[in-house]
């Protein structure tokens, strides 16, 4: 397991470690026709859905980036991959998860991005990458931890 922990400071540098990230994910998704889960943690407000903005215009989406809030979850449909943005704040029942066939985007060559994995009460499969984001005034803590990236590759995106 590899972990790092640095602060960012202001909204485009989350933007920015969401586009970082996706450089390293979607490559990694692609090259083993996986699905990477990506763990967003951390209070209202503390950037996990401009992360999501960021990893999905990262991977060349124009268009704009909603927040999943309503829906639980919004697709991104790429040539050989796809990015599902998860946003379980609003979900009332962990089996919804099973009506909506979640199990299905997880066997699919994509990235999962899954902001309040928490409320899933344990049905979810585990994370292949955990990013926790703090909250303080001007700035973020944002701890990374990860059984698929090396401690080589966090330490570059902790250092950009
Ligand atoms: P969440 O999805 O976690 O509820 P959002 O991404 O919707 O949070 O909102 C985060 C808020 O914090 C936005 O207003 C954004 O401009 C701001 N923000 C994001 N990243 C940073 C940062 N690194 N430093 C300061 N403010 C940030
Ligand atoms: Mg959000």
């Amino acid at each position: 397991m590899s972990k790092t922990e640095f602060k960012i400071e202001g909204e485009e540098q989350t933007v920015r470690l969401g586009t970082l990230m996706s450089d390293l994910c979607v490559p990694y998704a692609v090259k083993n026709s996986k699905s990477v889960l990506i763990f967003l943690e951390g209070d209202l407000g503390a950037g996990k859905t401009t992360f999501s903005r960021g990893f999905i215009e990262g991977c060349g989406y124009k268009d704009i980036v909603r927040s999943p809030t309503y829906t639980l979850v919004e697709p991104y449909d790429f040539d050989n991959y796809s990015i599902y943005h998860f946003d379980l704040y609003r979900l009332l029942d962990p089996e919804e998860l099973e009506y909506m066939g979640i199990r299905d985007y997880f066997e699919r060559t994509s990235v999962c991005l899954i902001e309040w994995p928490d409320k899933a009460n344990g049905l979810l499969p585990e994370a292949d990458i955990r990013i926790a984001l703090s909250y303080s005034q001007n700035s973020r803590t944002v701890v990374i931890e990860s059984s698929v990236l090396s401690q080589d590759e966090l330490d570059r995106i902790a250092s950009c």
